[in-house]
């Protein structure tokens, strides 16, 4: 059992006494403490990293590209140990959490890289002499506060181009992933002069929020809900601050009548199903056209019933159990809700019994979904998906887009116009054809539109909009 504490300045420090982390996939299991930090304390890392700012923008971007080098290879020899701990803190299944410490590595290593690649560009004046260029800078002091769903995934893709790009960070990780960001900071935190990288655990309406409203954090990288997200813009645009936000999604996969219907099932199973459908990218409507429906919704149905449930630690299990008491009763409720207002169970509907104390929630699959109704609109963040009808694929599209979120689509279809509509009309930040509604390369930018995002991307190239200032220098000699 771990008692976690906060990293500041290179020290482990707290006072803060926290409750017991119990397993979600069995609760019989105590796995360590969480503190419940004061705000003093968020005062004390904020300082830590200002402090830090200066000596660490003015090495070079290759020295600090070294050290991130060195990080992604101590994070490679624990990707096993970071995947069972992520597994058993939130549940996901071990083969999902150990590529996603693999993941957390690869991002490591892109961003080292990022130190030696271009920060500017030359751009011509209209005097002669004149040698006029632009150059990036770091903000300064990064917040960057993490939900517990890709728990070793999100904290590196924020991090590490922070400190590609010179700026010291607090990081303030979800409650229910706390054990596994202390983890990767314990791993990590050693190879940064102090005070670089800092963690802070603890409820984010206390240390969160204070990270937020703290005058001498220059940058806030957000992803979580989207009420979180609104506030903590709110509190950023008031006092000047950049800020950045990724959040829910109700991601449509759209089913032509000539897709291949193998392919569908695989992979919108794939999409709504694993990590108990807690990401962000999760597959959570199926709107097809009324030729491959009916069979499309028979054959979803038989791939769900052999979906193995159970223990996140065992190898053979595709779906585990929800995060905390609090995502199963407000998962039920809308699974009640989609009853209330009509919906079909085809599948699930409830708990699980897995032989385990937890938080199960069996796969849960509704037909006869309209779009003015709840599942058809709100995030559930669970495993559960609704299917509804469409006329042909333009009404397929108006559906997909008539919610106020915007993060992933697909389609399936083996016509190349069908796709190239989709392509053009759906209101998505990632756009998916023949493929599953989750799931992104590293190197490329991810991000959402409408109410999914503040529209800014994160990952690849991308990152460098963030967590830089942009300078223009013009020389004249
Ligand atoms: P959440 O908003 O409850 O919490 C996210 C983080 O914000 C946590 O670290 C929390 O402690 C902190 N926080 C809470 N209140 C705060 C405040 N007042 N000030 C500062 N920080 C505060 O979200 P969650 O339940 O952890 O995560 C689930 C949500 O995250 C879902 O809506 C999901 O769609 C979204 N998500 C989005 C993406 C994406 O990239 N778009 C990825 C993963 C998850």
């Amino acid at each position: 059992m771990v008692a976690a504490k906060n990293y500041i300045a290179g020290e482990w420090v707290t006072d803060a006494r926290g409750p017991e982390v119990r397993a979600p996939g069995n609760l019989d299991e105590v796995l360590g403490t969480v503190p419940l930090t004061t705000t003093a304390e968020v005062e004390a890392a904020v300082e830590a990293a200002a402090r830090a700012q200066d000596g660490w923008r003015h090495l070079s971007g290759v020295e600090r590209g070294n050290i991130l080098f060195r990080a992604a290879a101590v994070l490679e020899a624990h990707v096993d140990e970071l995947g069972a701990l992520a597994a058993r803190e939130m549940g996901k299944p071990i083969g999902e959490a150990r590529a996603e410490a693999a993941r957390a590595v690869s991002i490591f290593r892109y961003y080292a890289g990022e130190g030696s690649r271009a920060i500017g560009e030359v751009i011509p004046s209209a005097n002669a002499t004149t040698l006029q260029f632009t150059l990036r800078v770091p903000l300064g002091v990064v917040g960057i506060i993490t939900p517990w769903n890709f728990p070793l995934a999100i904290p590196a893709w924020k991090m590490a181009p922070a400190l590609a790009y010179g700026n010291t960070v607090v990081l303030k990780p979800a409650e229910w992933a706390s054990l596994t960001a202390a983890r990767i900071i314990e791993l990590i935190g050693p190879l940064f002069p102090p005070g670089v990288v800092n963690l802070i655990l603890g409820k984010g309406s206390v240390v969160g929020e204070a990270l937020v409203r703290h005058p001498a954090v220059a940058g806030i990288s957000f992803t979580g809900s989207g009420d979180t997200g609104q506030h903590i813009a709110q509190v950023a645009v008031e006092r000047g601050a950049k800020y950045q936000l990724e959040m829910g999604g109700k991601n449509p996969v759209i089913v032509a009548d000539d897709a291949d219907l193998d392919r569908v099932v695989e992979l919108t199973v794939s999409g709504a199903m694993r990590s108990a459908g807690q990401k962000c990218t999760a597959t959570s409507r199926v709107i097809a056209t009324r030729g491959i429906k009916p069979r499309l919704a028979e054959a979803l149905v038989e791939r769900v019933r052999q979906l193995k449930q159970g223990n996140p630690l065992d190898p053979d299990t595709y779906l585990g159990p929800v995060v905390s008491a609090a995502q199963e009763e407000k998962i039920l409720a809308m699974i009640q809700k989609g009853r209330d207002e009509g919906a079909r169970i085809l599948a699930g509907g409830g708990r699980a019994d897995v032989g385990l104390r937890g938080f199960y929630i069996a796969p849960t699959v509704f037909d006869d979904v309209d779009s003015r109704m709840t599942i058809a609109q709100e995030e559930i963040f669970g495993p559960v998906v609704a299917i509804q009808e469409a006329a042909d694929i333009e009404d397929a599209i108006r559906i997909a887009n008539g919610v106020r979120y915007g993060l992933s689509a697909s389609v399936f279809t083996r016509d190349l116009k069908t796709a190239l509509l989709f392509v053009d009309r759906i209101e998505a930040g990632m756009v998916r054809v023949n493929e599953e509604t989750a799931g992104v390369e590293l190197q490329a930018p991810f991000g959402g539109m409408k109410a999914s995002s503040s529209h800014s991307r994160e990952q690849g190239r991308a990152a460098i909009e963030f967590f830089t200032h942009t300078k223009t220098v013009a020389i004249r000699p």
